[in-house]
């Protein structure tokens, strides 16, 4: 499979070479040349495929010829070692947990199947790279114990010192390895600046690759918690729609390749806090990215989504049937943390911020479309974000096991405060 760059102005590339870019010469993502739709049949009769089964048919083209079929069996079933399971809510209404992974983050399967293929392109030791990430709190995780003990993969990750929940911070810097973790005396926006500075300094000497959605292999594996979900539902014989909450579109967006490859899927609804360009975008026809702002759900506070670009593409750069297909709504964080009350006095079920702007989306999706089965994302587990679920709920969240074992572990960090830094422990 080729990918082209979507701001057309850099050649073609294969799978390989589109993962271990990250992002083509010309800044543009990459995109796949084709998207065939899979087999009717299968989609029938999905109940009768295991996860694995369903995740080798879904991403196969993408990879095409480049890993051998077995290898790629092997690195889904290594990407797939836990459980995505549908739980109901209300009528009409259930969420899809994908926090059963190792960092309790949804992060976890695009994060695993990138390390997987990265160390499969490194297999003879001839290709060594180095992923650098800049966290605001989850994504870290996720990459770290993703990457962790892969052959030939380097990890350096950037985060903001004091601004990480203590969780999120040992589950950055307690692992060692090939994982080293960079704490900068900043926000989020200056690492996030470091790490682009050193995509474009030439005076590094190393093969440097992002592995945050704007990754073809972070993204599309994400395509597979769609079809997991409908597994589960379809039986049911109603409408499925989901209502996803989203911050740089990366999984929603993956949620609309699925439908491409004949998933069933009615409609989509990417709910956001407060950041609305998304939403706005839809109502009044420009898109206006602005600067983010802090919420309660921080995962998602982005002003410019990295993905968006690629939803156009999948429709044509077409607003009209855009808007067929899609709907966005945004919520404040007051209407968050009633929706979180409201979740838990009526179904006795913790959500974590995220997921509840995702259960406000579909809500507000039902109000005129009563008849359809609406699934939203729990995108954390609601650990992940302790503070704002117990000052909200007014309970305590026990703290799972593997979290637990992490907190008592000694964290390690490399402190630094500007570009230099970076750069010297890159090239030393
Ligand atoms: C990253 C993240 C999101 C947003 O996902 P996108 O693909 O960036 O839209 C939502 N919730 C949580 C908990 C996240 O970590």
């Amino acid at each position: 499979m080729n990918y082209y760059s979507l701001n057309k102005k850099s050649p073609k590339v294969n799978f390989q070479e589109a993962v271990v870019n990250g992002l083509a010469p010309d800044r543009g993502l990459y995109f796949p040349e084709s998207i065939t739709p899979l087999d009717n049949d299968f989609i029938q009769n999905i109940g009768e495929y295991s996860n694995e089964e369903i995740a080798y048919q879904a991403i196969k083209q993408f990879v095409g010829d480049e890993i051998p079929t077995e290898t790629l069996q092997q690195i889904i079933k290594e990407t797939l070692s836990f459980d995505f399971p549908v739980v109901e809510i209300e009528k009409n209404v259930g969420t899809l947990e994908l926090f059963h992974g190792p960092t309790m983050a949804f992060k976890d399967v695009g994060a695993r199947f990138m390390a997987r293929c990265l160390g499969y392109f490194n297999r003879n030791n001839d290709n060594k790279v180095t992923v650098l990430v800049a966290t605001s709190g989850d994504t870290g995780g996720a990459v770290a114990d993703g990457f962790l003990g892969v052959k030939g993969v380097e990890v350096v990750i950037l985060y903001p010192s004091g601004k990480v929940s203590n969780i999120q911070e040992k589950q950055l810097t307690t692992l060692g390895q090939n994982i080293t973790a960079l704490e900068v005396d900043g926000v989020f926006d200056d690492c996030q600046d470091m790490v682009k500075t050193a995509f474009l300094d030439t005076e590094i000497n190393r093969v440097l690759t992002s592995a945050n959605s704007i990754n073809i292999a972070r993204w599309l594996p994400q395509m597979f918690y769609f079809f997991f979900a409908y597994k589960q539902v379809y039986k049911q014989n109603k409408e499925v729609v989901f209502s996803v909450p989203s911050g740089n579109f990366g999984n929603i967006c993956a949620g609309i390749m699925a439908q491409k490859l004949g998933l069933p899927i009615k409609h989509f609804i990417a709910a956001t806090n407060v950041n609305d360009t998304v939403p706005n975008y839809l109502k009044e026809g420009v898109y206006n990215p602005k600067p983010s702002k802090a919420t309660i759900s921080n995962a998602m506070d982005v002003g410019n989504p990295s993905n968006f670009i690629r939803i156009q593409e999948l429709f044509n750069n077409d607003l009209a049937s855009l808007k067929n297909a899609f709907s966005s709504y945004s919520f404040t964080d007051e209407e968050t943390r009633k929706a979180m009350k409201v979740i838990y006095k009526n179904s006795n079920y913790v959500a974590d911020p995220h997921g509840a702007v995702g259960y406000l989306g579909a809500k507000e999706y039902l109000k005129n479309n009563s008849d359809t089965l609406c699934l939203f994302l729990e995108t954390a587990h609601p650990v992940k974000f302790l503070d704002v679920v117990e000052d909200t709920l007014d309970t305590q969240v026990t703290i799972p096991e593997k979290i637990e074992a992490i907190l008592h572990k000694k964290k390690s960090a490399i402190k630094t405060s500007s570009y230099d830094g970076l750069k010297e422990f890159l090239n030393s």
